[in-house]
C-alpha cells in the first residue's frame, strides 16, 4: 500500500481521481508542479486513505517507512538533511483537502528546527534575526497546532531585534514545556510526524466537522496532508509573502488583487496581525517579479477555468508558488466571472458551466439589502469593504455575547481587534462583522464574503476595550446601535436603515441561461396575495402564481365585515355580509390577474380557521371581567368561544370550513369568475386556477367542485377565459388516495407545510423552538423537515401522490406551494419527482430559477 502521492518535475500526469486521493489542494500542488511546470518547493501528499486508515486503526502501518523514503528524497534534491545543524532542510506540513481555512488549524512551518538547527540556518544565511524568528513560529505554531496550547500564551512582539528574538524563544519554549508538561520536541522526525498526525487528528473536530458540513464536503473523505520543503518570506527585505487572487474576489472585476508583505511569512498575511500592502505595489518592491507573478496567475487561471486563489513566497527575489484553489468569491462576483469567463475566449464556460458555477447563496447574498442614507455626522470611520451587504445590530465584543443576544431575538454586530477561527460561531451568529485589523484576505474577511455577511475589516482608528469601542473620541458601549457598510467599508453609529441592493447586470444573463436549461422540466411561480407582489414575481421571472392565499384578502379594513359574517344570525345577514365582501374581493382579483395577465395565478379558496379574524379569545375574557365588553364584544366573545378548538391546525379550516360555510366559498368564486369576465373584456387573457385546501377525500372536493360548477354554469355570456378546478395535496390521506382524489381535480398542488406537519406530527406552529434545536444537535433529524423537504417519508407521500394522481390523469399538472418551493435542496427532490413546478415567494424566484436548473445539470451530470 502507498500512501504517499509525490510532486515533483519527474512525475508523470497526475491521474484524474487525484482530487479523492490528496484533495484539491493536494491534487492542485501536483498539476502545478507537473502539468504547469511552475516553482512550487518540492514535497509530497500524505493520501486521505492514511487519514482514513488512521482514523479507524490508528497510524498506518508502514507509513513512517514510506514518510523517510521521501524525506531522503527531498534531502537529496536539496541537497541539505533535516534537521541538519549545520544546513537544515526544514519542511511544512498542512492539510492537503478543501477542508481548510485560512489561519484555521493546519499550517505548522519551519518543522526540522531546534537550538541547534537555528543556529545552522542562522549561519548558512548569515541571517540570525531571521533563523530565530523562524524557532519562534515553530514553538508557537506547533504548540497551538500540534500541542493544543491556548494560542493567547504565546504572546509573540512584534519588531523585535535579536537578542529579543532569542528571549522570546527560550520564553516560548518554557511556555510549552509548563503547558505541555514536556519539553518541545527536537528531534525532527518527531516533529513531523506528530504535526502529520494532528492534520488527521483535526479531521474529527467538532470545528471540521461544522465546517464540513456547511460546505457539503463529506466526512468519509478523511484529509491529506501536504509536506512541503519551507521557502522563507522574511528572510530579508528581498522576501516577502503574499496571497493574491486571479480577479478581485468581492466584485468580480478583472486584474490581479490581494495583499503582500515585504519580509514576512505567510501566516502574517492572513492572520491580519500587520497591515498589507495591495499587489498593486509589488512593484515598487519587486519590479522584476512583476511579469512573472502575472504570467503565474494568468496560467493558472486559464488551466483551472476559475478565479484561483494563490499563495507565493519570494525568497530573495525568487519567487515560488505554495499553493493554489478555486478562490472564495461574493455572490455578485459569482455571477459576473460567470458571465465574463463565457465571454472570455480562453475560458470559453458554456452556459451550462456558467450556471453551474453560481450557486443559489450567490443571488441571496445580491439580494441582500445596502444602507439606505444616513447623516454624514454619524458616520464614525471606514475600514476595508471586505463583504458586500448591510448589517445594522447592537455591538458585542465577544462571539459568546453575539450568539447570547441573537438567541434573545436581537440583531448583533460582532465587533472585534481581529478575529480568529475562535470567533466562527459569533460570526455566523451576526448581522456583520467590524474589525479592527486585518486585510481583505484576513480571516474575518475571507469568512465573511464565503457567507455573504457583510463584514468591514481593518478599521485601524477603532480602538476596541472592554465593553465598548472608540474612534477618537467617540465611544460606542456594549448593546449600542452601529451600522455597517461592507460594500462601501463605512461604519454608522446608530440603527441606519436599509435600502434596496443593486443587482450586477449580469444576473439576467445568468438566469436567462438558467431558464434555457430548466425549460420544460420546472417551472417557477410565485406565492403572491396581491397585485404588487405579482408585479415585483413577474418582474423576477415568475411563470405564475402558484399561491394566492386568499385570507389575505379578509385583513385590515375588511376585518370587521368578516366578523359580521361570522355573526351573522340569519342566512340573510350572512349572505349581506358576504356580498359586500365579494365586491371588495372582486377588486382585488381583477388587479391580480391583471398583473399575472397571460400566465397562470392559483387562487387558493379560504384556508384558515374562523377564530383567526376575530379578537384574541383571552383578551375577550380579561374585558369581561373588567366589565368593559360592549354588546359587539359580548357577541365577538361568544363566537370566540363557539370557534375556539383545541387544536386548530387540525380542525375547522379548509374545505371543512366551506362545508359549515358554503357561502363563504361560492362568493370567493363569484367575486374570482366576475374578475376573470372582467379582464377579458378589458382584452386580457385571464388564465384562473381555483384550488381547494386540506382536502383528505374525493368527496370533498366532489362537493366543493360542484359549487364552482354551479357559480361558471350560471353565468350567462360572460367570458371568464381559462378555468382550472384543483386542489391541495396536503394531507397524508390525499396522497394515498391521490388516484381518486384527481378524478375530480384539473390540477394538484403539494402544500408541503402542512403535508410536513401531518407526516411528522409536528405542530408547526411549535416544533421550530428548542425541539427542532435538540433534534438537529443530537443527529435526529439531518435538517429541519419545514426548511428542506424530509427526503424519506413527506417525499415518499407526494410520490405516492404524483403517481397516482397521474395513473387516473396522465399528464395532470402538478406543482408545489409550501416553503419548500424556494428552497434549493427541496428543488432538487421536487425535481426527481416529476413536479412541474414549484412555487415560492417573489424574492426567492431568482433563487429557485438559478436552483431548479442546477438541479437539471446535475441530475445529467
Ligand atoms: C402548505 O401547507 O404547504 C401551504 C402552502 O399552505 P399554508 O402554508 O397556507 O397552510
Ligand atoms: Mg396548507
Amino acid at each position: 500500500m502507498a500512501w504517499i502521492y509525490a510532486f515533483d518535475h519527474e512525475h508523470p500526469t497526475p491521474p484524474r481521481d487525484l482530487k479523492d486521493l490528496l484533495g484539491g489542494k493536494g491534487a492542485n500542488l501536483a498539476e502545478m508542479t507537473s502539468v504547469l511546470g511552475l516553482a512550487v518547493p518540492p514535497g509530497f501528499t500524505i493520501t486521505t486513505e492514511a487519514c482514513v486508515a488512521y482514523l479507524r486503526d490508528g497510524w498506518p502501518e508502514g507509513l513512517d517507512a514510506e514518510i523517510a523514503e521521501h524525506v531522503a528524497r527531498l534531502e537529496a534534491t536539496m541537497g541539505r538533511r533535516f534537521g541538519d545543524p549545520s544546513d537544515p532542510l526544514l519542511l511544512s506540513v498542512r492539510s492537503g483537502a478543501k477542508f481548510s481555512m485560512p489561519g484555521m488549524m493546519d499550517t505548522i512551518l519551519n518543522l526540522g528546527l531546534n537550538a541547534g538547527s537555528t543556529a545552522g540556518l542562522a549561519e548558512v544565511t548569515g541571517h540570525r534575526w531571521f533563523a530565530l524568528d523562524s524557532h519562534r513560529r515553530l514553538i508557537q505554531m506547533y504548540g497551538t497546532t500540534v500541542a493544543g496550547v491556548d494560542g493567547e500564551a504565546f504572546d509573540h512582539v512584534d519588531g523585535l531585534d535579536e537578542a529579543g528574538l532569542a528571549e522570546e524563544v527560550e520564553r516560548f519554549g518554557a511556555t510549552y514545556a509548563t503547558a505541555v508538561g514536556s519539553p518541545f520536541p527536537t528531534d525532527p522526525v518527531a516533529q513531523l510526524r506528530q504535526a502529520v498526525e494532528a492534520v488527521f487528528r483535526s479531521w474529527n473536530t467538532a470545528r471540521a466537522d461544522a465546517y464540513r458540513r456547511r460546505e457539503g464536503i463529506p466526512h468519509d473523505l478523511g484529509t491529506a496532508v501536504n509536506v512541503q520543503v519551507m521557502v522563507f518570506g522574511n528572510r530579508d527585505d528581498r522576501s516577502g509573502t503574499g496571497v493574491g487572487f486571479t480577479r478581485d474576489p468581492a466584485s468580480g472585476a478583472a486584474g490581479l488583487y490581494g495583499d503582500f508583505l515585504v519580509n514576512a511569512q505567510g501566516e502574517d498575511v492572513v492572520a491580519g496581525i500587520r497591515n498589507t500592502e495591495p499587489l498593486a505595489a509589488l512593484g515598487d518592491h519587486f519590479p522584476d517579479l512583476v511579469g512573472e507573478l502575472e504570467t503565474t496567475f494568468d496560467r493558472l487561471e486559464q488551466h483551472y477555468r476559475d478565479m484561483m486563489d494563490i499563495e507565493f513566497t519570494i525568497e530573495q527575489d525568487t519567487l515560488w508558488i505554495l499553493q493554489t484553489r478555486v478562490g472564495k468569491r461574493t455572490g455578485a462576483a459569482a455571477i459576473r466571472l460567470a458571465v465574463a469567463m463565457h465571454e472570455d475566449e480562453r475560458i470559453a464556460l458554456t452556459p451550462a458551466e456558467a450556471v453551474a458555477r453560481v450557486e443559489p447563496e450567490h443571488i441571496d447574498q445580491v439580494l441582500h439589502p445596502q444602507l439606505g442614507a444616513f447623516d454624514p455626522a454619524d458616520r464614525l470611520t471606514s475600514g476595508l469593504p471586505a463583504s458586500p451587504g448591510a448589517a445594522v445590530g447592537r455591538v458585542y465584543f465577544t462571539a459568546d455575547d453575539v450568539v447570547t443576544a441573537v438567541r434573545a431575538g436581537e440583531r448583533a454586530v460582532l465587533v472585534r481587534h481581529e478575529t480568529s477561527p475562535e470567533d466562527i460561531h459569533g460570526m455566523a451568529a451576526a448581522e456583520g462583522i467590524l474589525t479592527a485589523r486585518g486585510g481583505l484576505v484576513s480571516h474575518a474577511a475571507v469568512v465573511a464574503r464565503q457567507w455573504g455577511k457583510p463584514a468591514v475589516v481593518g478599521a485601524q482608528e477603532v480602538e476596541v476595550h472592554d465593553g465598548f469601542l472608540r474612534v477618537g473620541d467617540v465611544s460606542v458601549a456594549e448593546g449600542e446601535y452601529l451600522s455597517l457598510d461592507g460594500t462601501t467599508g463605512d461604519v454608522v453609529r446608530g440603527e441606519v436603515a436599509l435600502a434596496e441592493s443593486r443587482l450586477p447586470h449580469e444576473l439576467t444573463t445568468v438566469l436567462a441561461w438558467a431558464d434555457e436549461i430548466r425549460a420544460g422540466r420546472l417551472g417557477v411561480r410565485a406565492n403572491a396575495d396581491n397585485a404588487v407582489d405579482a408585479a415585483r414575481a413577474r418582474e423576477w421571472g415568475a411563470e405564475g402564481i402558484g399561491l394566492c392565499r386568499t385570507e389575505h384578502q379578509f385583513l385590515g379594513g375588511r376585518l370587521p365585515l368578516v366578523r359580521r359574517m361570522i355573526l351573522a344570525e340569519t342566512d340573510e345577514e350572512e349572505a349581506a355580509a358576504l356580498a359586500e365582501l365579494g365586491v371588495q374581493q372582486l377588486v382585488d382579483f381583477e388587479a391580480l390577474l391583471e398583473a399575472m395577465d397571460g400566465l397562470p395565478v392559483t387562487v387558493r379558496l379560504l384556508d384558515p380557521p374562523l377564530h383567526e379574524f376575530l379578537p384574541d379569545l383571552d383578551d375577550l375574557i380579561a374585558m369581561e371581567a373588567r366589565d368593559e365588553l360592549d354588546d359587539e364584544h359580548a357577541e365577538l366573545l361568544m363566537a370566540a368561544r363557539q370557534w375556539r378548538e383545541q387544536n386548530p391546525m387540525l380542525g375547522v379550516r379548509g374545505v371543512r370550513l366551506a362545508v359549515l360555510r358554503e357561502g363563504l366559498y361560492r362568493t370567493q368564486v363569484r367575486a374570482l369568475l366576475d374578475a376573470a369576465e372582467a379582464r377579458t373584456a378589458a382584452g386580457g387573457t385571464p388564465i384562473v386556477e381555483v384550488m381547494i385546501p386540506l382536502v383528505a377525500v374525493r368527496e370533498e372536493l366532489a362537493l366543493a367542485r360542484s359549487w364552482v360548477e354551479e357559480e361558471l354554469a350560471s353565468r350567462a355570456g360572460g367570458d371568464t377565459g381559462t378555468v382550472h378546478i384543483g386542489t391541495m395535496i396536503e394531507t397524508p390521506r390525499a396522497c394515498v388516495r391521490a388516484f381518486e382524489i384527481a378524478e375530480e381535480a384539473d390540477f394538484f398542488s403539494f402544500g408541503t407545510n402542512d403535508l410536513t406537519q401531518l407526516t411528522f406530527g409536528f405542530s408547526r406552529d411549535d416544533v421550530e423552538g428548542p425541539l427542532m434545536t435538540a433534534y438537529l444537535a443530537r443527529g435526529l433529524l439531518a435538517a429541519d423537515p419545514f426548511s428542506t423537504v424530509d427526503a424519506g417519508g413527506v417525499a415518499d407521500l407526494i410520490r405516492i401522490g404524483i403517481e397516482g394522481g397521474r395513473r387516473t390523469h396522465p399528464g395532470l399538472s402538478v406543482g408545489v406551494c409550501g416553503e419548500h418551493g424556494g428552497d434549493p435542496a427541496s428543488i432538487a427532490v421536487f425535481l426527481g419527482l416529476g413536479m412541474d413546478y414549484v412555487s415560492c415567494s417573489p424574492f426567492r424566484v431568482p433563487v429557485a430559477r438559478l436552483a431548479a436548473a442546477r438541479a437539471v445539470l446535475a441530475e445529467v451530470g
